[in-house]
């Protein structure tokens, strides 16, 4: 207790909620995580030595299917903190359509996170999909291909352009996992607005028990962790840095 108490303070780990897992130390860890031991591989080949502290404490959290506020500055590694349990989670291609959905503000940003877990799955064989045209996707989905896919990283906006046709032009029913990354950046750009986008996105979750949530973000702001605590099930909220909730 003592020594998990110090790991944090080292690493300025500040975690609430019920049952918060301890931190691992270093990806090794994973393994008894249930982490997918090529994702294990995959992470040690991009060459990561040891996990950032958001890591530490995402990834134990998520891998038990918590849903979680996640706060850490701008480059520290918040992208594998969510992808590495996410993609550990789906293992393998099970073709039931999209398994897991990524939110993230912009075109660029939903790249960087496309790129990423191109890497961190490798050998895994999932098919991972970014939504770039609205047109070729339009063309893309359909009955015959809408059970192709496993993950699929896009904008809110497209992404509800196209749960908005009728009849929807993808499924979401058997997603499985949600994230919304730089989640400060859509409640504040949005307004009113991302908040009725995410409410069409997790409403298009099929049986939304099934459905997990996390949020990530840079800045712990308010607006975002009051809509969690009202909105998500038995919440963890992890925040990295000074001590500011
Ligand atoms: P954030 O989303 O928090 O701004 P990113 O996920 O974009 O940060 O990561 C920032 C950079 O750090 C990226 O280049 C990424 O490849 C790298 N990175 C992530 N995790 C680790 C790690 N454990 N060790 C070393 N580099 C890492
Ligand atoms: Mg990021």
């Amino acid at each position: 207790r003592e020594q998990v108490n110090r790991l944090k303070n080292i690493h300025r780990i500040h975690a609430w909620g019920s049952d918060i897992p301890e931190p691992i130390r270093t990806f090794e860890d994973l393994g008894s995580h249930g982490i997918h031991e090529l994702v294990i591989r995959n992470i040690t080949k991009m060459g990561y030595e040891s996990p950032t502290p958001i890591q530490m404490q995402a990834i134990p959290l998520l891998a038990q299917r918590r849903e979680l506020l996640a706060c850490a500055p701008t480059g520290s590694g918040k992208t594998a903190a969510f992808l590495v349990p996410v993609l550990s989670h789906l293992k393998g291609p099970e073709k039931r359509g999209f398994r897991a959905v990524i939110v993230a503000p912009t075109r660029e940003l939903a790249g960087q996170i496309y790129r990423e877990a191109l890497n961190l799955a490798e050998g895994l064989r999932l098919k991972i999909h970014i939504i770039e045209k609205i047109s070729k996707a339009m063309k893309k989905f359909g009955p015959k291909t809408a059970g192709k896919y496993d993950l699929l990283v896009t904008t809110p906006n497209r992404l509800v352009y196209l749960l908005k046709q009728e009849p929807p032009v993808l499924s979401l029913a058997n997603v499985e996992w949600l994230i919304v990354d730089e989640s400060d950046k859509l409640f504040e750009a949005g307004q009113r607005g991302f908040r009725d986008q995410l409410a069409v996105i997790y409403n298009a979750c099929g049986d939304s028990s099934k459905a997990r949530r996390a949020l990530f973000s840079a800045t712990f702001a308010f607006e975002v962790q009051e809509w969690c605590k009202l909105n998500l099930d038995n919440l963890a909220m992890v925040s990295i840095g000074a001590r500011n909730a």
